[in-house]
């Protein structure tokens, strides 16, 4: 009976407007408490005229900072401190960077941030897109000031999640922050954002199709925590963007009001389980290689979801091979246990392909490395519960063509060749791109079943 009253919060949940489900808290089916701690969350036109209204309804007001990339100084001037002092919000600029430079999402620049702050400042506002927010938020968390956000551009899905993704020492972090007061997507300046960050929002969001299913896997083949939950709550709006996707690459007021739902909708998905897990699956883990490979060699990296869309893609591919694998009849345990990689060779293989950053990916793959004899035990009761194990993973992957079609739609990278990558390059991405993160994924299943090199010459 509890059970079902629980199923009836949660469809009822999930049926809400995205704006809606701000405040809401409620015990899940999974055991746990589920909260969305935002207080008021806007996206429409105009959303930014009510800054000062909702401050005043959520008790902020006194000394303000406005935190901003110099880069974009003219629009923010603008767009965003010329209304707020139209509505009597006057409040001191921060700007970020030399005006030329890309700012970086690391944890030092934050920190920085937070040492300029004035003392006696009572809260501080973000204007920007993933960057300026990250670092806004752990600034924020850094000096314990209540924070809003004003999105620049619907290129990621981090506004309204409760973590903050900055690099410490090269290697991507994802850092638990008190969430944001109050978020404001203006529909009209979001419009305006260059078309390549509305594709990277579309191709962050679509790994929604896959992601899941790696959370999934874990918790059926590790008995790690998993819940239904956010997933249902980002599933009303997928069939959405991925139908809205010409509009979207158009940048249309209507695109764009359905792509900063979803990527709304997908923060919101992390900040009810206070993990990045239901929004982050292996896609993530290759697009993070990509970045820490960028860095390691100097070159310039592409936005975060430019490159997860094309991750999706590979992902889905990749989890699609696996699963038409004739694993009883192929799979030759002792061929595995030959070829298993002994804590010292995978120590050894970190150091030279990592090299200053080693240590680090260390801490992360040793999370989930196991001594030969009990990844033999893990293996065999994979294979044991092989059927049951795709019917559950099943609603969580979902078939590639529609969201192939959306990217390409929207005008954004679908193959990993429009990113400037070659075959032999992505086939070694998918091998390394396992030691980022200590979560098992599909990624993980396929070398552990000694097929991730075969899948990989036959779906790239
Ligand atoms: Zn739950
Ligand atoms: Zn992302």
């Amino acid at each position: 009976m509890k059970d079902r009253n629980v199923k009836g919060i949660i469809q009822s949940i999930i049926e809400k407007e995205t704006d809606e489900l701000m405040g809401i808290s409620f015990s899940c089916v999974c055991g746990r408490t589920h909260a969305i701690p935002i207080e008021y969350l806007s996206v429409k036109k105009g959303a930014i005229l009510e800054v000062k209204h909702q401050m005043d309804k959520l008790g902020v007001s006194g000394n303000g900072g406005l935190i901003y990339d110099k880069r974009i100084e003219g629009n923010i001037g603008k767009k965003v401190l010329q209304t707020l002092e139209d509505q009597g919000v006057f409040i001191k600029p921060y700007p970020v960077g030399d005006g030329n430079e890309i700012l970086k999402p690391e944890i030092e620049l934050s920190k920085r941030i937070a040492d300029r702050i004035d003392t006696g400042t009572d809260y501080l506002i973000s204007a920007g897109s993933g960057v300026v927010s990250d670092l806004t938020k752990n600034a924020a968390a850094l000096v314990e000031l209540p924070f809003m956000l004003i999105a620049t551009a619907p290129s990621m899905n981090g506004y309204t999640s409760s973590m903050a993704a900055l690099t410490d020492k090269g290697i991507k972090k994802t850092l638990m922050i008190p969430s944001a007061k109050a978020v404001f997507a203006d529909i009209n300046i979001l419009t305006d954002s260059p078309i390549e960050m509305i594709r990277s929002g579309l191709g962050d969001i679509v790994s929604k199709s896959v992601c899941n299913a790696d959370w999934k896997i874990s918790q059926l083949i590790k008995n790690t925590y998993f819940c239904p939950f956010p997933y249902r709550l980002t599933a009303k709006t997928e069939p959405l963007y991925l139908e809205a996707a010409e509009q979207i690459g158009q940048g249309t007021d209507y695109g764009i009001k359905i792509l900063t739902d979803g990527i709304m909708r997908s923060g919101l998905s992390m900040t009810v389980i206070g993990t990045s897990t239901p929004s982050s699956g292996a896609e993530h883990f290759l697009s993070h290689h990509w970045d820490l490979m960028a860095l390691k060699e100097g070159k310039e990296k592409h936005l975060h979801g430019v490159q997860v869309g094309v991750a999706t893609i590979i992902i889905l591919k990749l989890y699609d091979y696996i699963r038409n694998y004739p694993v009883r009849k192929r799979l030759n345990l002792s061929k595995l246990k030959k070829n298993y990689q002994s804590r010292k060779s995978v120590h050894t293989f970190i150091e030279q392909q990592y090299g200053e950053y080693a240590e680090e990916i260390n801490k992360e793959y040793f999370q989930k490395y196991m001594d030969w004899k009990d990844k033999k035990k893990e293996i065999e009761y994979i294979i044991e519960k092989w059927p049951d194990i795709w019917n559950e993973l099943d609603p969580y992957i979902h078939p590639t063509k529609p969201v192939e079609e959306a990217l390409k739609k929207s005008g954004a990278a679908v193959h990993y060749s429009h990113l400037g990558k070659t075959k032999d390059e992505v086939i070694c991405d998918l091998r390394n791109a396992m030691f980022i993160r200590g979560r098992y994924t599909a990624l993980d299943l396929a070398k552990d079943l000694d097929i991730l090199d075969e899948a990989s010459v036959k779906i790239l």
